[in-house]
């Protein structure tokens, strides 16, 4: 891991974090939310220390992906800050875990609660905080990236040829804000069924991207059973299987952040 930022101009919640990656798509239910989950839990697999920042108001995921113990935020009242959740050592925090479930809110609320929640938190010293961003590439996208001195970012996408138009959208806003996309991940792309390969959604739009943006590394992450059952029993496939399949492939996708 590189040497921590310390920076004086980072919001003093953010000071002792080495390395901030996005985990971003411009859909939903393209699979950002388990990929940001079961990259952080490889990273820390890999040793190092880690945090998950859900900053997907609307929707957050990460109470239903991790089930930690203690499934709501503390707040240090006398120093106005929040203490993170914890589950198999990394630390968590989602607008799912402030006790209130889903927002109603408008835009530059969300931005404020998201820019609160984030820099207020005590996180401590942390090599990797992966954050999953809020879909899209709007206000709410942008100022998130404006507060945040993100190292990298990772596009999510499945392979059809709309969703292309979208991703590219996402990496002229990282490409704007001078954050390297380090890769993209092109989830669902196939499944095996009867000895054969399927290709439901398509082939290449992937690669179009790579190939347009200069992207240096494509990850398939096949559809698979195991990845939405344990989506949704609490623990991360990755900490499930490590020897599987798709722990392999958040290795690798481990070793590029
Ligand atoms: P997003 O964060 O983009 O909205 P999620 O990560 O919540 O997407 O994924 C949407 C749904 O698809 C979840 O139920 C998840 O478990 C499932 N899912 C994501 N990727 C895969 C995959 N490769 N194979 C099977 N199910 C997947």
């Amino acid at each position: 891991p590189a040497k921590p930022l310390f920076s004086e101009q980072l919001p003093a919640g953010l000071q002792t974090i080495s390395n901030i990656i996005a985990v971003s798509s411009c859909k939903g239910g393209v699979g950002k939310s388990t990929i940001a989950v079961n990259l952080a839990y490889t990273l820390a697999d890999m040793g190092a220390r880690v945090g998950i920042f859900d900053a997907d108001v609307y929707g957050p995921s990460l109470p239903t992906m991790v089930s930690p113990e203690n499934r709501l935020l503390e707040m240090n009242a006398e120093k106005r800050t929040i203490i993170p959740t914890e589950y198999m050592g990394v630390k968590l925090v989602s607008f799912g875990f402030a006790g209130q479930g889903r927002a109603i809110m408008r835009g530059p609320m969300v931005s404020g609660v998201i820019n609160q929640l984030l820099t207020t938190t005590e996180w401590g010293e942390l090599d990797y905080l992966v954050i999953d961003m809020p879909p899209g590439t709007g206000d709410i996208q942008l100022t998130l990236c404006q507060i945040v001195p993100l190292t990298a970012a990772v596009i999510v996408t499945t392979p059809q040829k709309l969703s292309f138009i979208d991703v590219a959208k996402g990496v002229r806003m990282f490409s704007k804000l001078k954050v390297p996309c380090v890769a993209v991940v092109e989830n669902m792309c196939h499944f095996d069924a009867d000895g054969k390969r399927y290709y439901p959604f398509g082939r290449g739009s992937g690669s179009q991207v790579v190939q347009q943006f200069g992207i240096p590394h494509l990850f398939d992450l096949p559809i698979r059973p195991t990845l939405s059952a344990s989506g949704d029993s609490g623990m991360p496939e990755v900490v499930a299987d490590p020897q599987g399949e798709v722990s392999k492939i958040f290795q690798n996708l481990g070793v590029c952040v």
